[in-house]
């Protein structure tokens, strides 16, 4: 038997569907804007702070364009995350502020990833684990000044620092920075980190005073680079201003959108008046109207609390997701929009092209938007545009 050579028609296709229906776009440029914003509003050095996979969006890709557009440092929480940044390459000092004494400390300290500590027991182990090596550690220590989250309490800070303060004679560890964290920085006013700036300047008296010599003096992220000129000493632990969150309530400093999130509509739907449509008939269609299924879920970080409230722009209009957001997929409401599959429906984009901003999302969803961001899944094809290529 011969197959016929006759193959459908494909007059019916109207476009060429690309390989991967979502996408996460990751605007390496938007990036490098916003680094030097920081920057130059700061006027300190910035650490690029690339912790959780650099917000979601990939650590080693953020981190080689923050090292191209003049990080001075790098930051991370785990030993992990800094070793992951060592093995792609990259020279900078990376901070990784929370190992804890059972950690790699030994491998941290080979690959020259400085470490935090806000314990005595801490630098002991950081000290006792250079020793072996026969290597000295860069240690931060770490200051509470009033977001009791890490950091020591200013009762325990001087027998920090005097204990610090004696490891580095001996060699083993060098206090290369004093460091803590602001609670309010996204506050406009300076009363809301007055007292911390204070407290902050009080530590690092006392660090001095034992006769440690840091010369990275850091409290300040991005809402306080950006916002608080006192709270800037030599350098900022900066993440979200970075990834195109503005970080200061109420006010604007030119942070460009970092992040683009589309998928392709893969089919379209003509529901009537008094349909119950999706899971547990989320929603009944008042008329009729014509629906978008978009194949992007709560799996893939689109919070369900938008069920019913959230929007993604199809042909440059908003279109509304209608009935309960589910696992792999959500419906938009297209009503007389003449949309087709393969029209592109935008999740996260640029408000200034009729997208969805990532606040707004946040917003709508209850959270914030480092929170979108981070939860955002590994089912996108990811697109690195502009991004470098090494180290
Ligand atoms: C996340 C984090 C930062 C970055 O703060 P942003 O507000 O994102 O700029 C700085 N320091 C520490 C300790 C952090 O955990």
């Amino acid at each position: 038997m011969t197959i016929s050579a006759t193959r459908p028609s494909t007059s019916s296709v109207h476009r060429a569907w690309p390989a991967a229906a979502a996408t996460l776009t990751i605007d390496h440029s938007a990036l490098a804007h916003n680094l030097a914003l920081v920057r130059r509003v700061s006027g300190v050095d910035v650490m690029a702070v690339v912790k959780a996979d650099g917000f979601g969006l990939g650590a080693v890709q953020v981190a080689r364009t923050m090292a191209a557009a003049g990080a001075s440092s790098l930051g991370v929480t785990s030993i992990d995350e800094a070793l992951a940044l060592r093995r792609a390459g990259l020279t900078l000092p990376i901070l990784a502020w929370l190992a804890h004494p059972g950690a790699d400390l030994a491998g941290a300290i080979r690959s020259r990833i400085e470490l935090s500590a806000a314990t005595i027991e801490m630098v002991l182990a950081v000290s006792a684990a250079a020793d072996k090596l026969g290597v000295t550690a860069g240690v931060h220590l770490e200051a509470d000044t009033g977001l009791k989250r890490g950091g020591a309490s200013a009762t325990d800070w001087p027998e920090l620092c005097r204990v610090a303060a004696r490891l580095e004679r001996a060699g083993s560890i060098r206090v290369v920075g004093v460091w803590s964290h602001l609670a309010r920085a996204a506050h406009p006013h300076w009363s809301a980190v007055e007292g911390q700036v204070e407290d902050f300047q009080l530590a690092v008296g006392e660090a001095f005073a034992t006769g440690l010599r840091p010369t990275r003096i850091h409290l300040a992220n991005s809402g306080a680079a950006l916002a608080h000129p006192r709270a800037r000493f030599t350098e900022s632990r900066s993440g979200a201003a970075l990834f195109g969150i503005e970080p200061v309530e109420g006010r604007e400093f030119g942070v460009r959108p970092v992040v683009r999130v589309g998928a392709r509509i893969l089919h379209v739907r003509e529901v009537h008046a008094g349909d119950a449509v999706g899971y547990n008939a989320g929603w009944v269609a008042p008329g009729a109207t014509r629906l978008g299924l978009v194949p992007i879920g709560y799996a893939d970080g689109v919070p369900r609390t938008l069920s019913g409230t959230g929007w993604l722009s199809v042909r440059g209009r908003p279109c509304r997701i209608v009935g309960a957001i589910s696992m792999d997929q959500l419906l938009v409401d297209l009503g007389d929009l003449d949309a087709q599959p393969g029209d592109e429906a935008v999740f996260l984009g640029d408000p200034a092209m009729g997208e969805p901003s990532l606040a707004e999302v946040a917003a709508r969803a209850g959270t914030i938007p480092q929170e979108i961001l981070t939860n955002l899944g590994n089912r996108f094809e990811r697109i690195h545009r502009g991004a470098q290529n090494v180290a």
